[in-house]
């Protein structure tokens, strides 16, 4: 399968843009969870140290209870150390439990409460020191139940039931944020999922759109191919690209075909105009022939009659040469016009042409009762010609105004040079001019109205016209009949060229 790039571009870009994207929101999530996790591990590893504080502060206070109660019955320097050491080391964590708490109002209070009670102890244990109370002090179980200890134990125990929760909210927490993360994680599958659905749908549905609108130009282009290539089959059915692409290779290569057998065609078409203009111009030559072959024959007839032929006098054989002469150049202009057309423009004088062609066409016109008017400038009209290929041109435009006038008429040539340079030949005839009916098809190839017409002239004349730059255009006259106009640029024949002459 050779799909080309821009195809494969459109299919695959939708696809890659799906799975970027999901690829980018996966990151985000992986991201989004890593954090979080990291957080929660922060907050379970704060919290597991605040546990850890308030279990240290309630050994301490243990320790300070019990070396409290040793040093109140034994007043000795070592004891009061331990007390002061239990107490330095509870001062210490609550300083540093005090610290953590930071905004955390239900535990701040309760340190407020530890404290308090501390400063209690601490007033209570300072009377009972300068006042002792000694093991056989009767009150001494009375004061050790009224230790005053008992007012941080119950603080102390909120703390750590305090820190406890918070422990057990946070493990909570943190699977709460796990299931969450689970469903987004699970939501994102099925999005991802789901657009690479529709992307995909929305590719393929494309794809067939574009698929059926070519089988249709296909079978458009199949429908105005079917009477030249009959043996062309398409079966593009299903969206197959495949056999798509080989059946738009056939029908390419058999466009081909097709166009090169048309050039084929239009060649011999030109060809066989280009013939039957000839036929008609060997016509009129034979006619201007017999004229010239009648005087040499008169006069040689003239010379060998009798028993001593006289022989040829001076002014005959100058006759003879002259009616040669004219013979040979009919025979010569035949010949032009019948050579294959090859297009090659030389600077020449148009009027004169128009004059070798009118020369050539003026017995014709006679022999039809038609009435030639010639206006050409004086001097020479200079343009850039094949001046064999625009003598066609203008012999046919004279045939067509001659086949336009059967009964006789009157037709005029006149060649002007207008004032934007241009060069202005018009042929107009007295016949019943253009019928409106298939004026618009004038100029289309093999249009004729005529029984033996091949409808290439005008056509063929037409293409000439503008292979030299120029225009062929027709009209009715305001007074009756048909007038052709071939517009030409004008050009320059060397040192000598031609001056605008007027008109
Ligand atoms: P053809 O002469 O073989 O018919 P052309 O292409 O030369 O082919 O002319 C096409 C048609 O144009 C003619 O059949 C005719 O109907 C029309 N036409 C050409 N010249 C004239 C004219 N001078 N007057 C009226 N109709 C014309």
């Amino acid at each position: 399968m050779t799909l080309n790039r821009q195809v494969l571009f459109q299919v695959t870009m939708p696809a890659l843009l799906v799975a970027l994207a999901m690829f980018g929101t996966s990151l985000l999530g992986i991201r989004s969870i890593n954090r979080l996790q990291a957080d929660q591990d922060k907050i379970a590893s704060e919290h597991v140290r605040s546990l850890e504080a308030a279990q240290d502060l309630e050994t301490e206070l243990r320790h300070i209870r019990f070396h409290s109660f040793v040093y109140v019955v034994e007043m000795t320097p070592e004891r009061w150390a331990k007390v002061a050491r239990d107490q330095a080391a509870f001062e210490r964590i609550l300083g540093a439990i005090r610290a953590r708490v930071g905004a955390d109002e239900e535990q701040r209070k309760v340190l407020d409460a530890i404290e308090a009670g501390y400063t209690r102890y601490r007033l209570e244990l300072e009377s009972a020191i300068r006042s002792p109370v000694g093991p056989a002090h009767r009150d001494y179980m009375v004061w050790v139940d009224a230790h005053p200890i008992r007012h941080i134990v119950a603080p102390c125990e909120q703390l750590l039931a305090l820190n406890r929760r918070a422990m057990q909210e946070t493990v909570e927490e943190s699977a709460r944020r796990g299931r969450r993360a689970s469903a987004w994680m699970v939501w994102l599958g099925a999005i991802g999922s789901f657009g690479g659905l529709i992307g995909g749908f929305g590719v393929a549905w494309g794809l067939s759109r574009s698929i059926t609108r070519l089988s249709v130009q296909l079978r458009d282009v199949h429908a105005h191919l079917e009477q030249e290539v009959g043996s062309l089959r398409l079966t593009a059915e299903g969206g197959n690209l495949q056999r798509m692409e080989r059946q738009v290779g056939t029908i390419l290569e058999r466009v081909r075909e097709v166009v090169a057998q048309l050039q084929r065609q239009e060649c011999e078409a030109l060809r066989a105009e280009q013939l039957a203009a000839v036929g008609q111009l060997a016509a009129s030559i034979a006619h201007e022939v017999r004229n010239p072959l009648t005087s040499i024959k008169l006069l040689v007839g003239a010379a060998l009659t009798g028993h001593c032929p006289r022989g040829l006098s001076e002014t005959d054989l100058q006759v003879i040469h002259n009616e040669v002469g004219r013979l040979e150049r009919k025979v010569q202009s035949l010949l032009d016009f019948a050579r294959p057309l090859e297009f090659g423009s030389a600077p020449h004088d148009i009027a004169e042409v128009v004059r070798q062609v009118l020369d050539l066409v003026r017995e014709r016109l006679a022999l039809h009762s038609v009435r030639l008017t010639v206006d050409l400038p004086p001097g020479p009209v200079a343009a850039e010609l094949d001046a064999d290929q625009f003598k066609g041109v203008l012999v046919n435009l004279v045939f067509n105004a001659l086949d336009a006038m059967p009964a006789g008429g009157a037709l005029g040539v006149r060649l002007a040079r207008g004032a934007d340079g241009a060069v202005r030949l018009t042929v107009e005839d007295t016949g019943p001019g253009i019928d409106a009916k298939v004026a618009d098809r004038l100029f289309t190839p093999f249009f004729s109205t005529k029984p033996t017409g091949t409808g290439l002239g005008l056509s063929v004349s037409r293409r000439i016209v503008q292979a030299h730059g120029g225009t062929l255009t027709a009209v009715n006259r305001a007074a009756g009949g048909a007038c052709f106009t071939i517009t030409l640029p004008g050009g320059r024949m060397g040192a000598d060229a031609d001056a605008p002459r007027g008109g």
